[in-house]
């Protein structure tokens, strides 16, 4: 293909409206453009990588026997109530009338769609199990969309549903799916970690997400040397043994705190450390006032606090909410002497304390020597707490590492969920009516592209890994006014042709340097310079990943290259 001719329009400048860099490099080395917030163009060049990872996908999922089909984008709305989802997806979901005013969504992902097909088309335990996927663009109202591809309003995905007679059947076509995400991640060599997820308000269910570790993912993992992964927002703050606070004593003590109002003002203003504190957060859930106790080192996390108290509409004390109930300003609430009716609920980890220092519900005062049991009730001890590294692994109990990457793929026992709500049965052998046992694996392949560029880049540019690099080779002629050297760069283009391989002929007439720098930038593996020295025979190949430069005989070169490219 001649550059000079084709639309990948490359630019220098760091584009403002990018914070992180595979946003940024997919803009400047003209993989994407912007149509509005979260909708994205994927020109000749994005799209190339993109095909890429669909084949990939497309062969792990014929390879373990799933079934490739094409569902509509369109969705009538009822089929959302019947699945009592409508809530659930809330905002997310696009709406739109048709011309006689019914109305419609736009598809998110597609659970309703399949169970309604395997509803009418899997009458007999003798269909199961079967599995079926699709790869197809979806649409999701995102209320943040950002990081360009990666959080997207219009989005491609890869999405398979499978349907099972027994809970064993689903576990061998899960783990199935298991070996087809590691090897799809795995064949675009990237490096990654399976960790696992929440099975939130589905319970019992298991759930897993594949993350591609990268520097600025929004997804947190924490991950141990024995294999388990999790995801630090699902993780539980586990810390060795060993206990916090000072002993305990008879009683607790006043002291006095004049303006330390944050937990680093007070331990500083005590000579302590923040972990000899506790913070005492106050919610307003329905029509009751809660107090959440947690470590004065550790963070509330809001997801958990959102599950524990299984109110999504949970939200702090105003300011003078908090003044009125503890008759403190804000930064000395404390769970000794509440007023009656404020429920007190604590994370794990404040069952370690011998003794905490907590707010005196009176300005510039803490209580000291605080013991819970004694001084005050715990109503219930919860996980709200975000783990991080060091905390200790469940399964071997060693420290944690945290790491962050972009979850590309989620995969999900959806047990009867959707085949109890939307009616969903086969005849057993006995001829029994059962529901359908149902698995959902998603693959996010437009997010893939930017996860790849996420986790491979450098200061020049995009590193692309070979086996979705939008060519396998530039060819590179400094100057496209010498007659030699461009009669050169075209036969290697041919003999290369004639092998079966696409090379991109940067024929543009531009100076050497500039073109040096967009090869860099669009990152693909193999240059081939043709220079000066061709009058001596010799052109130079350069990888992009090494930085390494050889020097190649004209008449060795295509073979070489071709052997570099199939190797
Ligand atoms: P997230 O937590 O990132 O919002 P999700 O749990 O909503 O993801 P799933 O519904 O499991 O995601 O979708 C399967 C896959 O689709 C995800 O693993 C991700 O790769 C991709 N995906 C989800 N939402 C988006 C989006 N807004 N833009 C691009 N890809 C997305
Ligand atoms: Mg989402």
């Amino acid at each position: 293909m001649r550059w000079s001719k084709s639309c990948i329009p490359t630019f220098k400048e760091n584009p403002a409206e990018a914070e992180i860099p595979s946003h940024r490099l997919m803009l400047r080395a003209g993989l994407i453009r912007k149509l509005t917030s979260g909708v994205y163009t994927f020109l000749p060049l994005g799209l190339r990588v993109l095909r890429r990872i669909e084949s990939i996908v497309r062969e792990e999922m014929n390879a373990i026997g799933c079934q490739e089909m094409l569902m509509p984008v369109l969705h009538p709305v009822e089929i959302y109530e019947e699945s009592r989802r409508l809530d659930s997806f809330g905002p997310e979901l696009f709406k739109l009338r048709d011309g006689r005013d019914r109305l419609f969504a736009l598809g998110p992902t597609h659970e309703e769609v399949i169970t309604m097909i395997a509803r009418d088309d899997m009458k007999s335990y003798r269909a199961l199990p079967q599995c079926l996927y699709q790869i197809l663009i979806k649409f999701r109202d995102e209320i943040r969309p950002r990081y360009g591809v990666v959080r997207a309003r219009e989005f491609i995905m890869k999405d398979a549903y499978s349907f099972h007679r027994t809970e064993e059947s689903l576990e061998e076509t899960y783990r199935a799916m298991e070996g087809a995400y590691r090897r799809i991640i795995e064949r675009c060599g990237l490096a990654y970690r399976m960790v696992e997820a929440d099975s939130g308000y589905i319970g019992g269910n298991e759930s897993h997400e594949f993350v591609v570790l990268a520097g600025n993912g929004e997804s947190t993992i924490l991950s141990c040397a024995c294999g388990y992964a999790v995801n630090s927002e699902r993780a539980a703050a586990r810390e060795r043994s060993g206990g916090r606070g000072a002993p305990r004593g008879e009683a607790y003590d006043r002291v006095s705190t004049p303006g330390a109002a944050t937990v680093d003002e007070v331990a500083r203003f005590l000579s302590v450390s923040p972990r000899e504190i506790v913070k005492t957060l106050l919610y307003r859930t329905g029509d009751r006032t809660v107090a959440v106790l947690v470590p004065g080192d550790r963070d509330l996390n809001d997801i958990k606090l959102v599950g524990a108290l299984g109110d999504p509409r949970i939200r702090f004390l105003e300011p003078a909410e908090i003044e009125a109930a503890t008759g403190a300003p804000v930064g000395f609430a404390g769970p000794v002497g509440l007023p009656a009716g404020t429920a007190i609920y604590a994370d794990h980890l404040v069952r370690d304390y011998a003794s905490m220092i907590v707010g005196a519900n009176e300005r510039d005062a803490h209580l000291a020597g605080v013991v819970a049991g004694r001084d005050f009730t715990v109503e219930r001890f919860e996980d709200f707490v975000w783990a991080r590294e060091g905390d200790r692994c469940p399964r071997c109990g060693e420290p944690m590492e945290q790491s962050n990457g972009l979850e590309v793929g989620h995969i999900f026992k959806l047990g009867t969920k959707y085949s109890e709500a939307m009616a969903a049965s086969f005849l057993d052998e006995t001829g029994t009516s059962r529901h359908f046992i149902m698995g959902c694996y998603g693959f996010g392949i437009s997010r893939m592209v930017a996860a790849a560029i996420e986790q491979r880049h450098d200061a020049e540019g995009i590193v692309w890994p070979a086996a979705i690099a939008p060519f396998p080779i530039v060819i590179l002629p400094v100057n496209v006014h010498d007659e030699l050297i461009r009669g050169a760069a075209e036969r290697f283009e041919r003999e290369l042709a004639d092998q079966g391989i696409e090379a991109l002929l940067d024929d543009r007439d531009l100076g050497a340097g500039a073109k040096f720098k967009d090869a860099d930038l669009i990152g693909v593996p193999l240059r081939l310079t043709i220079g000066k020295k061709l009058k001596d025979g010799m052109v130079e190949l350069y990888d992009r990943a090494s930085r390494h430069a050889e020097e190649i005989p004209v008449p060795e070169a295509a073979a070489r290259i071709v052997q570099r490219i199939r190797s």
